[in-house]
C-alpha cells in the first residue's frame, strides 16, 4: 500500500488556498500522529457557503473563518463524522453566525472508546440528520450526503456535485491508512463503505488530512486489498498458533512509528471482530487474549 500513499504536503497554516474553482481549504495548526499536518476545512461558494468539517476548536483557526463568513447571508456547516478534530467548531460558529449544522447523527455514547487518542465531540448534534443521497443545494453548489460508515458509524462523505470532488474526511486518506477502532468503528462497513465509492464516479476526493487523491478508483481498490491481505496474514498467523493481539502488531507493523501501535492494535481487532462474525477466527476468552482459527 505504501506506494500509493502520498506524504508530500506543504502546510500552509492560516492562509486560504483556492484549491478548486468556488473550493478555498483553510488548514488547522493540529498537527499530529493522527491528523498529519492537521484538519483540512473545505469552505465552498460565494455568499452562502458550504463548509465541511469546520475543524477542531482551536481560536486562530475559528477567526480566520469568522473573517470569512462576516456579512455572508447564511452558513451550512456539513459533519463528516464527530471526531475531536472535525466537528467542535461547529459550535463557535454556530454561536457567532447565522448557521445551520448538517451530519448523520451525534455520535453514539454508549460506544465510547475512552482509551483513544483521537478524541470525540460527544456535544455535536446537527440540526438537520442527513441520510444516504441527500441533496442540499446552495445558489452556487449542489452537496451530496453519502453514508460511509466504518471509520465512524456516523461518518459521512460529501460530494460536491458541480466540481465533481467527493470531500472523503476520514473515510479515505491519500496519506495513511484509515483507523478503525471497535466497537462504534466496524471494518466490515467500512469494507463495505469502500466497495460503495467504487459506484459512485466523483473526478478526485480530498480528504480531511493531507492531498488530493487523483485517480480514486485506483486508490479505493488498493485499500480494499490491502485490507485483505492484512486479514490474510491475520489467518496465516493464527495457522501457525494462537497469539494476541499485540504480538501481531509488532510483527505486522515493525516499520511504523510505534505512537500509531495503540490504534493499529485497534484495526487489528477490528479485523479479528469482522472474521470472527464470520465464523473464521474465535477467542480464547475476552478479546483481548488470544485469538485462534475456528476449528471445524
Ligand atoms: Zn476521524
Amino acid at each position: 500500500m505504501k506506494q500509493y500513499y502520498n506524504k508530500k504536503f506543504k502546510p500552509n497554516y492560516h492562509k486560504l488556498e483556492e484549491i478548486d474553482i468556488n473550493v478555498i481549504r483553510l488548514l488547522a495548526p493540529n498537527p499530529s500522529p493522527f491528523t498529519f499536518y492537521g484538519t483540512g476545512t473545505y469552505i465552498i461558494g460565494k455568499n452562502e457557503l458550504a463548509i465541511i468539517d469546520p475543524g477542531p476548536n482551536i481560536g486562530s483557526h475559528i477567526e480566520i473563518m469568522l473573517k470569512i463568513i462576516n456579512k455572508k447571508t447564511l452558513v451550512h456547516l456539513f459533519i463528516t463524522h464527530t471526531h475531536a478534530d472535525h466537528s467542535p467548531a461547529a459550535k463557535i460558529i454556530k454561536e457567532k453566525t447565522r448557521s445551520i449544522t448538517y451530519g448523520y447523527g451525534a455520535y453514539p455514547k454508549e460506544r465510547y472508546e475512552s482509551q483513544f487518542e483521537e478524541g470525540h465531540d460527544l456535544d455535536f448534534k446537527p440540526d438537520i440528520k442527513l441520510k444516504d443521497g441527500d441533496i442540499v443545494k446552495g445558489p452556487d453548489w449542489t452537496i451530496r450526503a453519502i453514508h460511509t460508515p466504518g471509520h465512524t458509524s456516523n461518518h459521512m462523505c460529501y460530494g460536491l456535485e458541480e466540481n465533481s470532488i467527493l470531500f472523503t474526511g476520514d473515510h479515505i486518506m491519500g496519506w495513511s491508512t484509515t483507523v478503525i477502532i471497535p466497537p462504534d468503528g466496524d471494518m466490515t462497513a467500512y469494507m463495505n463503505s469502500l466497495r460503495k465509492l467504487l459506484s459512485l464516479n466523483y473526478k478526485v476526493y480530498y480528504p480531511t488530512h493531507g492531498s488530493p487523491i487523483k485517480e480514486p478508483k485506483k486508490f479505493v481498490k488498493a485499500l480494499i486489498a490491502h485490507r485483505k491481505m492484512r486479514e490474510y496474514q491475520i489467518l496465516k498467523e493464527l495457522f501457525n498458533k494462537s497469539q494476541s493481539i499485540k504480538e501481531m502488531v509488532s510483527k505486522f507493523y515493525k516499520t511504523t512509528d510505534k505512537r500509531l501501535w495503540p490504534a493499529a492494535e485497534k484495526s487489528i481487532l477490528a479485523t479479528l471482530i469482522s472474521l470472527e462474525n464470520r465464523g473464521k477466527v474465535t477467542t480464547l476468552g475476552g478479546k483481548n487474549t488470544r485469538w485462534k482459527l475456528t476449528s471445524k
